[in-house]
């Protein structure tokens, strides 16, 4: 069977860098996910600092309202104390009134430590807000970036198939079914160069009437060890190779 190698060179050469364009692909989304887990995340932060705030601030008014109360309780029982009777009923009100105004420190004590913290919480928040603003900028920017690439990938997809419909019809049928199942067999490479006498994807050296075939023919042979279609590199460098296609290959 003589092979047209200059045209299953190519198609080898468009369908690897579909290949690698198609990985490329679907690496994208996962990287997306993880661009708006990180702009979640520190979205969080800042909002846990604000939350903080809240739950300082409505203690601050709950130790308000219970100051109010005591300080009632206290004048109430000022008055009381032009009313009693006894000693006995006198000394025990003074009691409760100083009970009352330890409670009232305490709990002013506790209301300006809340003050305090309040402070630092709002520190905290400034400085959420800054790194969330600052993430939010470095990961947008990322994100356009990978969509700019995405773009970018796509469009080449769309030349390499064009490409490649126009150029199937060029080789014979059965020379592409043939490379189809050693593709599918083979991680999507059915043809391997002979370099230095060794099939270059297997590494096993050809025997030398098979080199002395392939020198003098246009045959099919295939390597002995990984099944692939054999052929001297001299014709994939003969074959035009678009600039973008081999520094694919290269990488
Ligand atoms: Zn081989």
């Amino acid at each position: 069977m003589e092979i047209d190698f200059e045209k299953l060179i190519k198609l080898q050469q468009l369908d690897m860098e579909i290949r690698q364009l198609s990985l490329f692909l679907e690496s994208i989304p996962p990287q997306i996910e993880n661009i708006d887990r990180k702009i979640a995340d520190s979205t969080l932060i800042a909002a846990a600092a604000r939350e903080k705030m809240a739950g300082s601030q409505k203690k601050r008014r709950e130790l308000e309202a219970e100051v109010k109360d005591f300080k009632a309780q206290i004048g109430k029982f000022k008055r009381q104390l032009n009313e009693v009777k006894t000693n006995k009923e006198y000394t025990a009100l003074l009691r409760e009134i100083e009970e009352s105004e330890r409670r009232v420190d305490r709990l002013e004590e506790a209301f300006i430590s809340e003050m305090l913290l309040e402070d630092d919480i709002q520190r905290d928040i400034q400085e959420a807000n800054r790194e969330l603003a600052e993430t939010q900028e470095v990961l947008s920017k990322e994100k356009e970036a990978i969509f700019r690439k995405k773009k970018e990938a796509e469009e080449r997809m769309q030349e390499l198939i064009r490409s490649k419909t126009a150029l199937l019809p060029e080789i014979p049928p059965h020379q592409v079914d043939l490379y189809v199942s050693i593709s599918r067999k083979k991680n999507g490479i059915a043809l391997s160069p002979v370099r230095d006498d060794f099939c270059d994807l297997c590494h096993v050296r050809i025997r030398p009437q098979v080199l002395n075939e392939l020198l003098s023919s246009r045959n099919l042979i295939l390597c002995e060890n990984c099944g692939r279609i054999l052929f001297w590199r001299e014709q994939a460098e003969e074959s035009p190779a678009e600039p973008e296609t081999t520094e694919a290959k290269a990488k």
